[in-house]
This record gives C-alpha cells, sequence and structure tokens, in this order.
C-alpha cells in the first residue's frame, strides 16, 4: 500500500535524519522534494500546496532550528500533518438511530460497492455485535444482485431478496418493512454504479435516500483513481448528503493520492479502506496509522488488532506453552504458522504494516511469495508424521519420496528445511516473551524510541511469531 509514495518520501528524510543542522536552505530543497513527491503521488494539488507551505512555517519555527535532532523534529512534523490531512482521528459509523439504522452505498459502477456492502456486514456483525440485513437496488446488472446474495451467505448476513424487473424506489420501501418485521439492527443498501452526471439516475438515488432516510451515506470510491476520487466525491456530495467515504482497493495503491485528498477536497471522513477481495479485508482508516505507514513507520496497531481478531488464539497459546516448557518447535508448529499468516493475507499483507519495510528494496520484497505458502505446506504434508516431530531424519532418499508425494524438487525441500531452521532459532530466541519481545524489538525504530505507552495493547499475548 503506498509503496511509491513511502519511498519517495523515506528518501528525501532519511537525508535529513543524520543532519546535525538545519538551514533555511536544506529545509527549502527538502520540502521541493516532498512537494514532488506528494503531486507524483496524485495527491490533489492545493492539498499539496497548503501541506507544504504549513510544513515549512513550522520547521523555519524556532523549535526546529534549535532542536537537537531536526531531522527527526522535521520527520514528526511531516507526519502531523499528513494526519491532520487526512483528518485527524478515526471516524466511525454512527449508527445511533431507531432501527433499522440504515446505510446506503453509492459510487461509480466497480468501485467496490457490493463488496462493500459484505465487507461491512462482517465488520458489523463481528466488531459491532449488530444484526445486519442487505438488500440490493441493483436492477440494471442481472447478476448484481445475483453478487450480493451470494456474498451475504459468505458472511452471513440476512439477504432481502429483490427482482430485475422491480423500481429500486420499491424494493427500498419493502426491504425496510421486512427488516423491522425481522427486527435487523442494520439495513445495508446497494445501489447500481453511477456517474454524477447521470442526471436520472442521481435523481433516483436522491429518491432512494429520501425513502430510506439513512443514517449513513457512504460513497464508495477506488483508490487508485487517486486525486479523482476526491472530485468525484465532491460531485456526489453535491446532490447527496455523504456522510462518509470507504475507499477500496487500497491494497493495490502504490501512490495514495486519494487518501490524502479525499479530506480535504471533500470536508468528509474516509471511514474504512478496503485492503482486499475478500470479506474481510477491511480496515477502519486510522489517520495516525495510515500516515506512519506512509512514512515507512509501520502500522503495528493494525497489526496487533489483526492478529488478535483473526489468530486462532488457542492454538497460539499452546504453541507459546510448549516453547515455554523447553519443547522444541517442529514442522508440525511450522506449518500451523504458515496456516495462521495466510489467515492475515498473507506476508505481503503483515510486511505492510512492519516499522521500516518501506526501506526493504524491492528486490527482497518480492521475495515474499505468498503463493510459496502453499508449496511449503504441502511439503510438510507429504511427510509422516515422525519426521515431523524429527526433521533431523530427513535425509536423502527420504527427501526424494516428499518432494516426489508433493510435486516439488528436492531442493525445494532442503530449502523448506532451511526456512524452518532458521525459524527454530528465532523461535528459541523469543522463548517465553513471545511477540511482546519482538515488540520491545521493533521498537527500536519508532522515532523517538518505543511504542507509545510502552507495551503491547491487548490481545496477541505470546504469539509467536
Ligand atoms: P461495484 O460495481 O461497485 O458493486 O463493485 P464490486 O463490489 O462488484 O467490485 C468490483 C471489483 O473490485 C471486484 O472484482 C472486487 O473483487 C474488487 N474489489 C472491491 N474492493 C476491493 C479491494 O478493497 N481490494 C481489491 N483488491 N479488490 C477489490
Ligand atoms: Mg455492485
Amino acid at each position: 500500500m503506498f509503496d511509491n509514495l513511502t519511498q519517495r518520501l523515506g528518501k528525501v528524510l532519511t537525508n535529513l535524519r543524520g543532519q546535525g543542522r538545519l538551514t533555511e536552505e536544506n529545509i527549502k530543497e527538502t520540502m521541493r522534494e516532498v512537494r514532488m513527491a506528494l503531486l507524483e503521488a496524485d495527491v490533489a494539488l492545493p492539498v499539496v500546496r497548503e501541506f507544504v507551505d504549513r510544513v515549512k512555517q513550522k520547521a523555519m519555527g524556532e523549535e526546529v532550528m534549535k532542536s537537537l535532532t531536526p531531522g527527526q523534529t522535521l520527520i514528526k512534523i511531516v507526519n502531523d500533518e499528513l494526519v491532520q490531512v487526512m483528518g485527524e482521528a478515526n471516524e466511525s459509523l454512527d449508527l445511533t438511530a431507531q432501527p433499522p439504522a440504515v446505510i446506503l452505498m453509492a459510487g461509480l459502477q466497480g468501485s467496490g460497492k457490493t463488496t462493500s456492502v459484505a465487507k461491512l456486514s462482517r465488520w458489523l456483525q463481528q466488531q459491532g455485535k449488530k444484526k445486519v440485513s442487505v438488500v440490493s437496488c441493483d436492477v440494471y446488472r442481472p447478476a448484481a444482485i445475483d453478487q450480493l446474495q451470494t456474498l451475504s451467505k459468505e458472511v452471513e448476513a440476512n439477504f432481502i431478496p429483490s427482482q430485475g424487473d422491480e423500481k429500486p424506489v420499491k424494493i427500498a420501501k419493502r426491504a425496510m418493512e421486512t427488516a423491522k418485521r425481522d427486527f435487523a439492527e442494520v439495513l445495508i443498501v446497494d445501489t447500481a454504479g453511477r456517474l454524477h452526471v447521470d442526471g436520472e439516475m442521481m435523481e433516483e438515488i436522491k429518491q432512494l435516500h429520501q425513502v430510506l432516510d439513512p443514517v449513513e451515506t457512504l460513497f464508495v470510491v477506488d483508490s487508485m483513481t487517486g486525486q479523482d476520487a476526491a472530485n468525484t466525491a465532491k460531485a456526489f456530495n453535491d446532490a447527496l448528503p455523504l456522510t462518509g467515504v470507504i475507499l477500496t482497493k487500497a491494497d493495490g495503491d502504490a501512490r495514495g493520492g486519494a487518501a490524502l485528498s479525499i479530506r480535504q477536497i471533500t470536508g468528509k471522513p474516509i471511514k474504512f479502506i478496503g485492503v482486499g477481495e475478500k470479506t474481510d479485508a477491511l480496515e477502519p482508516f486510522h489517520p495516525d496509522r495510515i500516515a506512519s505507514r506512509i512514512l515507512g513507520m509501520g502500522d503495528v496497531l493494525t497489526l496487533v488488532e489483526e492478529v488478535s481478531r483473526k489468530v486462532d488464539q488457542d492454538k497460539a497459546a499452546k504453541l507459546a506453552k510448549k516453547l515455554q516448557k523447553g519443547k522444541g518447535f517442529d514442522l508440525e508448529d511450522f506449518k500451523e504458522q504458515m496456516l495462521q499468516m495466510s489467515k492475515m493475507g498473507g506476508m505481503s499483507g503483515l510486511l505492510d504494516k512492519l516499522p521500516g519495510m518501506g526501506e526493504l528494496p524491492d528486490h527482497v520484497k518480492n521475495q515474499v511469495d505468498d503463493k510459496q505458502v502453499g508449496r511449503l505446506i504441502a511439503i510438510i504434508n507429504s511427510m509422516t508424521p515422525h519426521e515431523r516431530a524429527f526433521p533431523a531424519v530427513i535425509k536423502g532418499s527420504r527427501k526424494r519420496r516428499i518432494a516426489a508425494g508433493s510435486g516439488t524438487q528436492v531442493q525445494d525441500v532442503n530449502k523448506l528445511l532451511k526456512q524452518f531452521t532458521q525459524m527454530q532459532k528465532m523461535m528459541k530466541k523469543m522463548k517465553g516473551g513471545g511477540m511482546k519481545k519482538m515488540m520491545r524489538g521493533l521498537g527500536g525504530r519508532f522515532p523517538g524510541g518505543g511504542m507509545p505507552g510502552g507495551g503491547m495493547p491487548g490481545g496477541g499475548g505470546g504469539f509467536p511469531f
């Protein structure tokens, strides 16, 4: 996510990190480069201008010039300004209303509305313990209603059927009645994609808004459209009172211009970001955490939340206990680790959130290949229980058998054993402290040293990655 921007800003700011003194000259030079980096990230020009002006103003102030670590201080100013531009704090959904609280989705075709309906349902049911119903008012594409039905089954939301020959407003009215009767707490209404210049279609969604009286009207927009995302959001908001934005496909967006422009251009908060095609790939949008990711300082808080949400706590606790007792970490445990990891969106998803990873050269990052995880698991599956518990017995003929059984080469088996041995070493080091120790290690990479408040906020204890 936002890799290009991270790399560009990273380069500019690393140059400053070591400098003993800041002069007016090198602040100006740095700000020129920051400006270029933002423009390349497709941040809207007025936003870039204001950003650079504000940072410059603060940087020229006494505080920085006198500071003992001017480079660090300037990075902090940039960080604070990034947070500011994206809206300071996370704004969550406000669902206080007579149930069902209605969420209306709007946006262009293919922006990710239907997927986001499913993601939100899942999130609201899991995190908010809400009873959610969904309905599709997209009568223009025949498969659209089926798509929502399939997805809602997957996330176990209550699907209210609709037909392609019904009028959207009629569907909406009926869905309200059904949702009330079912005691649904939230009703999420999916709509057809539309362009803000299409008068008829905009009239339709205005009517839907009137009938449904939603507490949340969310504009769903593709992150890869950059600053255009902010402009279309603004145009929609002129016709429809939006309460927030869901920024989708942030996983594939190297630039980040949309995330940085939307708040300033529209005045509306980004409430969530979509970070993948799967229904669990939705994150509440925290400006401070995203700023930290952009500056290559990682997002350990989101990582920790994800770990405690997705990892099988029982299994993690069992493994931690086993390691504490001094019993070895074996191939069965290794396999379990890889399964857990792929549950969390794979290595590439994790890397994104670890501090300092932005500085890794591309060829190293590219080595992280999530498909490989499937192959590693296949290799372990081809081993006997005895081999998994005592990897040392895996020699020549066993290696050939395992390779044949998993459709791989002996060198793949060797590679796995090597990775396993490295992991085993790491586990020994972390014995007893688990993730806490690792976080402390990472803490050294944070500016100012250590995580805010020190230590770990809830959950994840003993998780041994
Ligand atoms: P709609 O036309 O607005 O309803 O868009 P859909 O929900 O049908 O999504 C269009 C395409 O975008 C689908 O292939 C989705 O899988 C994909 N998509 C939606 N959200 C995300 C996301 O956050 N990340 C990625 N990578 N793909 C997404
Ligand atoms: Mg759709």
